[in-house]
């Protein structure tokens, strides 16, 4: 049984594969999102309860082999597998999508988080495109100067910024769609994670064409796991760990 660490497209992609291969794999979900697309296979959702759990379950469900695809953000849960699989002597592999680069044309201010984030909207931009998830929006909670446009799956809990509109929606974009919803709400600054990949890329493409300023926030430090960029890849991997 392979185990894939999930929340992602690129977790799902990887399940529909594994799976019509043949593979017995389950997928892990978090439970954050309401009514989650669910991959193919076996699903089970919410937290293990820390590494030393995640151990005893991966010896429980006889697993011999862990991807972890969640999210290049999802901090918590990667060190947990990169300190869990090796105890338990399973092998891990990571998945995870290459990072956004800029283009020529492009005005993006890169930080370290979203308190720096909500630091830097001051000087760049009153009308402000928020794609940063439902998750850690109290750091945009003081900025009263500026109107956010809140755009995440889920309703988010306060605090929120005094002065925004929430925008109730899942990817992928396309490049009209966010053209259109940059113009209808008069946007002129864009925050964004560089989460990476084709499903949300369509905000940073209209950014270009409208001249707006983008404040993209760094991934964090990552555990040293070995890891491949694509779902071919991971599958090869798994393949040869678990078929
Ligand atoms: P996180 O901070 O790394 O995780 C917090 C806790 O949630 C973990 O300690 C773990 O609980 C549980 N958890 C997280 N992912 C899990 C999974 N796939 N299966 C089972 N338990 C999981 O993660 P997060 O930033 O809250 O993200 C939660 C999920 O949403 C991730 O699976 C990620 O792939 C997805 N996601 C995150 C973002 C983002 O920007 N952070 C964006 C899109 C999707 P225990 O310690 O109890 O095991």
């Amino acid at each position: 049984m392979v185990l894939i660490l999930g929340g992602t497209a690129e977790a799902r992609a990887l399940a529909a594969r594994l799976h019509a291969d043949g593979l017995a794999v389950t997928s892990s979900l978090a439970g954050r999102v309401a009514n989650p697309r669910l991959p193919a296979g076996t699903v089970r959702i919410g937290g293990f309860g820390g590494p030393e759990a995640l151990g005893r379950w991966l010896a429980a469900h006889q697993i011999a082999a862990v991807i972890d695809a969640t999210h290049p953000f999802a901090q918590r849960i990667s060190a947990s597998a990169a300190q869990a699989a090796p105890a338990a002597g399973v092998p891990l592999l990571r998945l995870e999508r290459p990072g956004w680069s800029e283009r020529p044309g492009d005005r993006w201010h890169w930080v370290d988080d979203l308190e720096q984030a909500a630091g830097a909207i001051g000087s760049l931009g009153e009308r402000v495109l928020l794609t940063t998830g439902r998750q850690g929006l109290a750091a945009f909670a003081t900025v009263g100067h500026a109107w956010f446009l809140v755009r995440c799956v889920d309703p988010s809990d306060p605090p929120l910024p005094p002065h925004h509109e929430l925008l109730l929606d899942r990817g992928p974009y396309t490049l009209d769609g966010e053209l259109e919803l940059i113009d209808a709400h008069g946007v002129d600054l864009i925050v964004t994670k560089d989460s990476g990949g084709a499903h949300t890329k369509a905000k940073l493409d209209a950014a270009r064409r409208r001249g707006l300023a983008v404040i993209v926030v760094r991934r964090p430090p990552r555990p040293a796991v070995p890891s491949v960029p694509t779902v071919d890849e991971a599958v090869d991997w798994a393949r040869a760990h678990a078929g």
